[in-house]
């Protein structure tokens, strides 16, 4: 590796990775279990992570086909799901070539769709809005689309559909999503998919014959589901170093505005890492780090290449000292209650000046 001054990183267990698929499919034996990498992998990196499952899924899913040709381009071999579908006409004769699963989800889709010469007969996923209203045909809308295919179309035919609130455990519109689609996949015994991860976790009579597993590949919990019937780990851990030590006096100021203000003699510990890096620059004075098996509340605003940390309870710090912003030792979740977003929001965001580290073991 090039050499590297600065100690921030984040380093990806792909052996946790691969751990994590294993538990997740076992929950859900009767499906097929695609691989979602899209935005790089929630910010792992996507080749990597398609590289390191590519022997276990069955087929990986990206957002758009940019996203896919980049996996393509890296030796990518497994069918790859277009999300969102084809933006452009052209992107038909590149998912023929290419092996990509188009997602259907307009009428604009289906007019290209018609326009392929010779017939497009690949993989064709249809996408019904069961109440999310955001992509898909109306289930009244998709009986016209499939209808209207060739039946040689009709036999790729996969039925999809994507639900709002499978993350809340008690709340009964998953049902109803899960009891539309089944109804319709019924009606042209096709197959069908619905569950993300919280459908997998939570919601068994939603496993379908593939499910689309996401942010719980990455090892955080998707859903208000305290009792998580599997234990995931985390695949990210973001670290940095502790490169300033002070003493601050009782009613001294802290950082940019002299939001936080000490109020007791205090050790404040600067740690090189911001929101450049994609640490949330909303982290409120309090969110914790984690620092030599100690947690310590960030004090004071969050800066573009550091934040600054009270460690004045904490035994034994110095220059030097690894610190966690989130990862094995301090779930993303915890940091995420602490600044106002998802655990999906933060890994998608660190930025391109963090290194990636992978490890495997
Ligand atoms: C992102 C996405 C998923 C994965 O969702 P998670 O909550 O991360 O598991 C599944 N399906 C669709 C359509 C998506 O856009």
């Amino acid at each position: 590796m090039s050499y590297r001054s600065r100690k921030t990183q984040a380093i990806i267990n792909l052996s946790a990775l691969k751990n994590n698929y294993n538990e997740i499919a076992n929950l859900a034996p009767i499906s097929k279990t695609i691989a979602v990498i899209k935005a790089n992998a929630y910010g792992h990196g996507a080749i990597e992570i398609a590289k390191s499952l590519h022997c276990m899924v069955p087929a990986f899913a990206v957002a758009f086909i940019d996203e896919a040709i980049v996996l393509r381009t890296a030796g990518i071999t497994l069918p790859i799901l277009i999300l969102e579908g084809p933006l452009e006409q052209e992107d038909f004769a590149l998912a023929k070539r290419h092996n990509f699963w188009l997602m259907l989800h307009n009428t604009e889709q289906i007019s290209w769709l018609n326009k392929v010469q010779p017939i497009y007969k690949e993989k064709l996923w249809i996408k019904v809005d069961t109440g999310m209203n955001r992509l898909g045909f109306t289930p009244e809308a998709a009986k016209k689309v499939i209808n209207d295919l060739t039946s040689e179309q009709k036999e790729e035919l996969i039925l999809c559909s994507h639900f709002s609130n499978a993350n809340e455990i008690n709340n009964p519109k998953t049902q109803v999503q899960i009891t539309c689609l089944k109804a319709l996949a019924e009606k042209y015994s096709c197959q069908f998919s619905l569950a993300n991860s919280a459908g997998i976790i939570n919601w068994p009579q939603s496993h379908a014959d593939f499910n689309r597993l996401g942010i719980a590949l990455y090892g955080t919990n998707p859903t208000t589901n305290k009792n998580m019937p599997i234990k995931l780990t985390p695949v990210m851990t973001l670290q940095s170093t502790v490169i300033a030590l002070r003493k601050v006096k009782l009613g001294e100021s802290v950082g940019y505005g002299e939001t936080w203000q000490a109020k007791r003699a205090s050790v404040i510990a600067t740690i090189a890492i911001g929101y450049a890096d994609g640490y949330p620059r909303n982290a409120q004075a309090g969110t914790p780090v984690f620092i030599n098996n100690q947690l310590a509340p960030l004090a004071g605003q969050v800066s573009m290449d550091m934040i600054t940390v009270d460690v004045t309870n904490l035994a034994n710090i110095a220059l030097g000292d690894v610190v966690e912003l989130w990862g094995e030792n301090l779930n993303v979740e915890v940091v995420a209650k602490h600044t106002n977003t998802i655990n999906y929001e933060l890994l998608t965001r660190v930025s391109a000046r963090v290194p990636k580290v992978y490890i495997d073991r």
